[in-house]
């Protein structure tokens, strides 16, 4: 065994949290290492038996990852010494109870669960290990999606899409070119997911004006600081260059980091992520499989960009006190889109019915602002243009998306969870329909 365990740098230190918080809360930067290298399986294997000699670890991985790097560091691990457990996950993989039930009995004398892989291993991992009080590091594979360092896990429970509280991994260990190589489609949906940002951060403005007054500017600082590396450069990405690829794939680790910080994912996740979990959800109803997160994340961009430009124009004169109607018409939709799932979903729709009610007095008192808030985001042409030059094809054809499918999705996803988002302020103000014909016709 070596001498000294190593200790690798954190992601985010303490020092940038303090100085760019706007709110005058608490963040506790999280203490999530990171160590990227070429040699990053034996470094973590090393690691492994550094801290976990004489315990047992459990690995996940599923045939993909495995051929890419699972096999390399449970050969290693079994090499050094350590006691290691092998869990493949097949190819076709959901994040959801019954996949979690069966890990978490696979928890069973584990001190430490490792992923290998990205979104759904990742969350598979970090809420099994969360749930059963032990460590968690992570191995991620692909520029794909934010979810590496936040504190929460997207989980269907009973058919609903929920993000659940889910420590991140203390350590995550990375090998840049896996990641520079990771699959044309992994990259482009990364980049969605990074982006969903600058309309998620207005909804959450949104929100703290009209609700929560709970806006902190530091996680959009930490974003902005980074963002040249990956926000101005689809091509490149495209291409697999290695500075804009691993400027993606940091900007991810600190998009995550930013919804730990904040204590939520409403930095990095608003009505634009709603439609990807309408479509997650609907699956076993439809059998359309999802496709990857951040593409239809990057659908859900274009949709709330396109709700934002609408509501810019719209007049705080015609405003009316319609929010009874509107939650009736889109509560009243719920049995027949959701079927077995609708009970949940209706569940979800009620928590925010208090605050839909508030609607019909607070958008016309807090008009100019709001106003103000909606011109802060780009047009819906400029994200799709931006979303097809990282090269693969960006429409509902390409991800096997009826013309159905999505207007159901863009009208009713904001029924799903209760946080209030800019779907709810376009259908309350009748414009979200426009906005759904605006979207369709930058996709189709
Ligand atoms: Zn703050
Ligand atoms: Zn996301």
């Amino acid at each position: 065994m070596p001498k000294t365990v190593r200790h690798h740098p954190r992601i985010v230190e303490a020092q940038t949290c303090l100085s760019q918080c706007t709110c005058g809360g608490e963040h506790p930067a999280p203490e999530v290492t990171l160590y990227s290298g070429e040699d990053a399986c034996r470094v973590m294997a090393e690691d492994c038996r550094a801290f976990y000699g004489g315990k047992s670890v459990l690995l996940l991985d599923d045939p993909n990852t495995r051929a890419v790097v699972g096999a390399e560091l449970l050969s290693r691990l079994t090499g050094l010494g350590v006691d290691v457990r092998h869990y493949p996950l097949p190819d076709e993989l959901h994040a959801d109870d019954v996949t979690i039930e069966k890990i978490r009995a696979a928890c069973s004398g584990i001190d430490l669960v490792i992923s290998v892989g990205s979104g759904t291993i990742n969350d598979l991992g970090k809420y099994s290990a969360h749930h059963e009080q032990i460590d968690f590091w992570t191995m991620p594979t692909a520029p794909s999606m934010n979810g590496y360092t936040s504190g929460i896990a997207a989980i269907k429970v009973k058919g609903v899409k929920r993000t659940l509280p889910a420590l991140p991994p203390q350590r995550l260990y990375a090998i840049p070119s896996v990641i520079q190589q990771a699959p044309l489609k992994l990259r482009q949906a990364g980049f969605c997911d990074v982006l969903a940002k600058v309309v998620s951060d207005v909804d959450w403005k949104i929100d703290s004006l009209l609700f929560s007054s709970n806006y902190c500017g530091l996680p959009s600082a930490m974003m902005v600081a980074v963002e040249n590396r990956y926000a101005e450069v689809p091509e490149a990405i495209g291409r697999g260059d290695q500075d804009a690829t691993l400027g993606l794939f940091y900007g991810l680790l600190i998009s995550g980091v930013a919804m730990s910080l904040a204590g939520s994912s409403a930095p990095a996740s608003g009505g634009e992520h709603l439609v990807s979990h309408f479509w997650d959800m609907r699956e076993p109803l439809t059998g359309r499989v999802p496709e990857l997160h951040g593409l239809q994340v990057g659908l859900g961009i274009i949709l709330s960009a396109a709700c934002y430009q609408q509501l810019t124009r719209f007049k705080v004169e015609d405003l009316s006190p319609r929010s009874a109607q509107v939650y009736r018409t889109t509560a009243e939709n719920i049995p027949d889109i959701w079927g077995p799932f609708a009970g949940e979903v209706a569940q979800q729709f009620e928590n925010k019915k208090s605050s839909l009610e508030q609607f019909d007095r607070l958008l016309s008192q807090h008009w100019t602002e709001l106003q103000k808030l909606f011109s802060q985001v780009r047009p819906p042409h400029y994200f799709a243009e931006l979303f097809t030059r990282v090269g693969a094809p960006f429409s509902l054809e390409a991800f096997n998306l009826s013309r159905n499918e999505f207007v159901l999705a863009a009208l009713n996803a904001r029924a799903i969870r209760e946080r209030v988002t800019v779907l709810d302020l376009a259908a309350h103000t009748g414009v979200l329909e426009a906005a759904v014909e605006d979207c369709l016709a930058l996709i189709r």
